[in-house]
């Protein structure tokens, strides 16, 4: 079985007022090997601040996303490097609105976990379907189509990371329900055996979508469910520690 990754998604949100929910996460998840792993994904001006107040506990700090490039004339990006530098081990790379509000396709996105690998860092890569594609019965076929699109030729089952998001799940409070995860993620699962054989097995598959404190354990006892990505319930520590103590039991 993999490691659970319980892994948030601040977005544009949090300022250096915000570090004490950070810190508060941190005091709380031990470094261990044991147990669930837990990450906060922040913008990228609280990174540094936010990985220098939790050495020491088991919190991981990850970036939002990134650059292809290493560096250059890219006014406004950041490389998987910075983020590096600056104290993340993890990229989401792919999130819908990305997608949506920069017009990142699935060869943008490959390129970015591509950037993450060369940088050290662990990519979370994310699929999902729309409402309308999911209306047209088409989730098969986007989500087996964004896999072969977004996860980098360089990738191997032990350095990457899928989260599976659908799109009129995220930040809805509508959550898919359990056959519709088993489903999708039963397929991802199956992509990444065809892909890399049975290392497929332990490629983590994250489940993301108005996930909250009460509806995670339900979550995250469907099969191939792996962890969360989650997004507003990781704003407030309290919220985001009650999720990760219910994937600790
Ligand atoms: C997300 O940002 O990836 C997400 C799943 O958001 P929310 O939990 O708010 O739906």
């Amino acid at each position: 079985m993999p490691r659970t990754l319980i892994a948030g998604n601040w977005k544009m949100n949090g300022l250096r007022a915000n570090l004490a929910e950070i810190e508060q996460v941190g005091a709380a998840v031990p470094a261990s090997d044991l147990g669930p792993e837990v990450l906060l994904c922040l913008p990228a001006t609280l990174i540094q601040a936010a990985a220098a107040s939790v050495v020491g506990s088991g919190l991981k700090i990850g970036g939002e996303t990134c650059h292809s490039k290493e560096k250059g004339a890219h006014t406004g990006d950041i490389s998987a490097e910075m983020l590096k530098d600056a104290g993340a081990s993890f990229v989401i790379v792919g999130h819908s609105e990305r997608r949506a509000d920069h017009a990142e396709t699935d060869s943008v996105v490959a390129a970015q976990a591509s950037a993450a690998l060369r940088a050290g860092l662990t990519p979370i890569i994310c699929v999902g379907e729309t409402l309308a594609e999911r209306d047209a019965g088409e989730v098969l076929k986007i989500i087996s189509s964004q896999m072969a699109g977004s996860i980098p030729q360089d990738a191997e089952a032990s350095t990457i990371v899928i989260a599976y998001e659908p799109v009129w799940a995220i930040g809805t409070g509508r959550v898919a329900n359990t056959d519709q995860i088993a489903e999708v993620h039963g397929l991802i699962r199956n992509l990444l055996t065809d892909r890399f054989g049975e290392a497929g097995k332990g490629v983590r598959i994250l489940y993301g979508g108005s996930m909250n404190p009460g509806n995670a354990a339900e979550i995250l006892g469907v099969a191939e469910v792996n962890g969360g990505l989650i997004g507003g319930a990781s704003l407030k520590a309290a919220d985001f520690l009650a999720i990760y103590r219910q994937a600790a039991q």
